[in-house]
């Protein structure tokens, strides 16, 4: 990975400047230099979001209304616990989802934080871009406002991510008095699956490249398990859990929130494309930079490594993709030439065990 030097900059800059040129009425779209077809990127979580996205855009559809349609998909799905309905719920037992999105023709953007009761926040964050004259809405007024625009309520928790938030509460201190079952003498409920589950992180993100230049991202999430209600992470604040400018490309985030946020992650990824990085490149630039600002001790491992996870995942305007993590072992979803897969994305440590 290299720092940009004046001349890549100079030349980068000379490039946008000739780009810009090219601009058309409607919405400020550039044309792009030519791909196959369309190319959508994802987390790992995010096959069925990449083939819906790479799908509708094939179709015509609008590139924010395919990545939307493509999380929507697993927002409704109750076996991802790190996505709308079904998602962790905070340290009350509440479920409360974050979601923003970004249409690059028109430089739009929308956003809703820990709103409540509705399984697909990113349609809500996409009437906020559209039926607003704001970026984001959050709690009780996002809830009031998609209910004004008929969205059903719903319960998000679902009986197994219940489960899984009463085994945390009864389990995280011995002081208060709330009693595991295998210690209270009627019974050992160890054999619940979904009690086991260890993850405490979990997003998902999305974006597309459409053949005409047209992109668009989403980024959806639970959130941070069991946190304190009302904590927002980076997943639905435009610059850090996704950021799409339609001239260079897209960048979304998931991991820990708090260090994505930090470093304003997802448009330092397209910043540093903008520079001249490749999609790879840039990404571990933020990574690296997020170990870099990691200081205080408690999220330091001995060794002086970050104790955890974040990833960053970008599709830039000519059609190169990449993904990187702080920790090896990550994968990322991508449709790009007809094959939708799950690649291994680059990463600044390798993980001992
Ligand atoms: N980034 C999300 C958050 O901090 C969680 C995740 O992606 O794992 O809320």
């Amino acid at each position: 990975m290299g720092t940009l030097n004046r001349r890549d900059f100079l030349s980068s800059a000379a490039a946008s400047a000739a780009l810009g040129t090219l601009v058309s009425s409607t919405f400020g779209i550039q044309d792009s230099p030519a791909i196959d077809g369309p190319i959508a990127i994802s987390s790992a979580n995010g096959l069925r979001a990449t083939a819906k996205a790479v799908e509708m855009v094939s179709q015509g559809a609008d590139t924010l209304d395919a990545v939307i349609a493509g999380v929507n998909i697993v927002e409704e799905d109750p076996n991802d616990m790190s996505v709308g309905y079904g998602g962790l719920p905070n340290e009350e037992g509440i479920v409360e989802l974050d979601s923003c999105v970004m249409h690059g023709p028109t430089c739009e953007a929308g956003a809703v934080a820990a709103i409540r009761n509705i399984k697909t926040p990113s349609r809500v964050a996409q009437l906020v871009m559209q039926r607003t004259d704001h970026v984001m809405i959050v709690g009780e007024g996002a809830l009031r406002f998609a209910r004004a625009h008929g969205f059903a309520e719903t319960n998000l928790l679902t009986d197994k991510a219940r489960k899984a938030w009463l085994r945390w509460k009864e389990q995280h201190s011995d002081s208060d008095d709330w009693i595991p079952a295998e210690k209270s003498g009627f019974g050992d409920s160890r054999s619940d699956v979904a009690s086991k589950l260890p993850f405490t992180y979990g997003t998902i993100t999305c974006s597309v490249l459409a053949p005409n230049g047209q992109m668009s991202g989403v980024t959806t999430t639970s959130g941070l398990s069991y946190k304190i209600p009302g904590r927002i992470g980076d997943s639905p604040i435009i610059g850090a859990g996704l950021f799409v400018d339609n001239e260079v490309g897209a960048a979304g985030a998931t991991g820990r929130g708090e260090a994505v946020i930090k470093i304003c992650g997802s448009h330092t990824v397209v910043e540093a494309m903008r520079h001249g990085m490749s999609p790879e490149e840039a990404c571990l630039h933020a990574i690296k930079q997020i170990a870099k600002t990691t200081k205080i001790k408690r999220l330091r491992r001995k060794d002086g490594k970050p104790n955890f996870d974040v990833k960053m995942y970008a599709l830039s305007k000519e059609g190169q993709f990449g993904a990187a993590s702080i920790w090896s072992g990550a994968k990322f979803a991508v449709y790009e030439g007809g094959r939708n897969r799950l690649e291994d994305c680059a990463h600044l440590y390798t993980r001992d065990s």
